[in-house]
């Protein structure tokens, strides 16, 4: 590919942006897959970016009005997916490239559909339950020709739930005249949620752990981990590790990190998070800060809290042999480089937290097929689509002698843009 057409990531200055480390990555794997000018642009611009305005009476009489959004980034795969997130700061740039990521997670996790992310511009901690739904049917409505099961289905995201869900999925089949419950993922199970996803991310990430540790000859019960984060994803991720047989040497929350040479008992760690929403005065180990926490002495790290924690500036003291990015975008563009000089495998965010994606399919699958199934039918089809995914992602990094992230881009563009060359242009 001639270099005239891509343009450069923008440089960084101060804060590096995980978005702007995405589209780095995917300029680069387009460079390496020699992709054709016209499909790049195709890739490059989401297909529909709807606008809406959401009026709602407020608890107090008054009229406000807020705006939502709803951007498909494509739906060459099949129908598109992404969450919808609640956020006073939200843009329409950030919901475009989050509509992106979406795509190249699905592709890498072999899930027939394209990407999508939603987003309401509001504050839910100044929001009453009552206004809340209001706002999330008004936008439903708003969407009813965006959303389907057969076009675009959402999921949660930031400070959207299972509840929102259920508002979503009630809103669209009022409208339908009939129950669609595949219109949404993430849903409570009692109304067509799948068993096994509020765990799956987590899940994919003591697969994904697992199936690299066989990479570098390496195993469970040597391994030292260190987990940044224990929410949804850091949590399972660490119990289902210490259950393989790995040591959780670290754990963090907010309120900084805890270090036990010896290990630490998740499940504890667990009920205590459970009782009192925070690891702090638990005794789990020496207090350490979250920056501290990830230069420690380990095997693998697992950064599972939010973005941008490893950039150029501490990636040099990384001491562990394996990343595994259950968060989105830990690691910025600029540190790939220093973690593969210094021999540091990183499995991506895009394969690593794929799980929760994946069950979400499954879901899908599960409403239009009106049968559920149980746990361990969930847990082996996750199981088998993840260690699938890695060993395509790991074929690929090792075919054009990259790194599984690259490796990673590398084979989500190829599929969609030979699908989309398959499918042709209409018009
Ligand atoms: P969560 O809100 O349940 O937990 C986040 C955890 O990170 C909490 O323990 C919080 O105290 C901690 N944290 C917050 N700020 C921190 C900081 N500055 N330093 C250290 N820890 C900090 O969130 P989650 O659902 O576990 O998501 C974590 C990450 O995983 C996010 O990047 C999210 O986008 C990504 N992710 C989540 C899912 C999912 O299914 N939940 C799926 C894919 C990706």
């Amino acid at each position: 590919m001639g270099e005239s057409y891509i343009e450069p990531a923008p440089v960084h200055h101060g804060e590096p942006n995980p978005f702007e480390s995405m589209m780095a990555r995917f300029d680069k794997a387009a460079e390496i897959l020699n992709l054709e000018k016209g499909v790049y642009e195709y890739l490059q611009k989401p297909v529909k970016q709807v606008i809406v305005s959401i009026p709602i009476q407020m608890d107090n009489g008054e009229i406000k009005v807020f705006e939502g959004y709803r951007v498909i980034h494509d739906n060459i795969l099949g129908p598109s997916k992404g969450g919808i997130r609640y956020a006073p700061d939200v843009t329409l740039d950030e919901v475009k490239a989050l509509a992106s990521w979406m795509t190249w997670k699905c592709a890498v996790a072999n899930i027939p559909f394209g990407g999508a992310k939603g987003a309401v511009k509001c504050d839910p901690s100044k929001l009453s339950r009552v206004e809340l739904e209001k706002i999330t049917r008004r936008y439903t409505a708003n969407m009813f020709s965006v959303f389907g099961p057969d076009t675009d289905i959402p999921a949660p995201d930031m400070n959207t739930n299972e509840q929102t869900m259920a508002w979503i999925m009630d809103t669209f089949s009022m409208h339908s005249q009939k129950t669609e419950t595949a219109v949404v993922t993430g849903k409570p199970l009692i109304i067509g949620g799948s068993l096994g996803r509020v765990e799956a991310t987590g899940r994919g990430v003591m697969i994904t752990t697992m199936e690299a540790l066989k990479k570098l000859n390496m195993k469970p019960e040597d391994t030292s981990v260190v987990v940044q984060g224990f929410g949804n994803v850091g949590s399972i991720s660490a119990m289902l590790l210490r259950q393989q047989g790995c040591k959780i040497t670290a754990i963090s929350d907010v309120t900084g990190g805890y270090y036990n040479k010896n290990g630490i008992d998740i499940e504890s760690a667990m009920a205590y998070t459970k009782k009192n929403r925070t690891l702090e005065g638990g005794g789990f180990g020496d207090k350490v800060s979250n920056a501290e926490l990830l230069e420690l002495e380990c095997d693998a790290l697992v950064p599972a809290a939010k973005e941008d924690q490893i950039s150029d500036e501490n990636a040099g003291n990384i001491k562990a042999k394996l990343i595994v990015e259950g968060a989105n975008g830990p690691t910025s563009a600029d540190a790939d480089d220093i973690l593969r000089e210094k021999g540091i495998m990183v499995i991506p965010d895009i394969l690593a937290n794929a799980g929760g994606v994946t069950v979400s399919y499954f879901e899908w699958v599960q409403n239009r097929l009106g049968y559920y199934w149980d746990i361990d039918d969930v847990n082996k089809r996750h199981d088998r689509m993840m260690r699938e995914a890695f060993d395509h992602v790991y074929e690929t990094a090792v075919k054009y002698k990259t790194t599984m992230r690259l490796g990673a881009y590398i084979l989500a563009i190829d599929k969609v843009a030979k699908t989309l060359v398959l499918r042709g242009i209409y018009g």
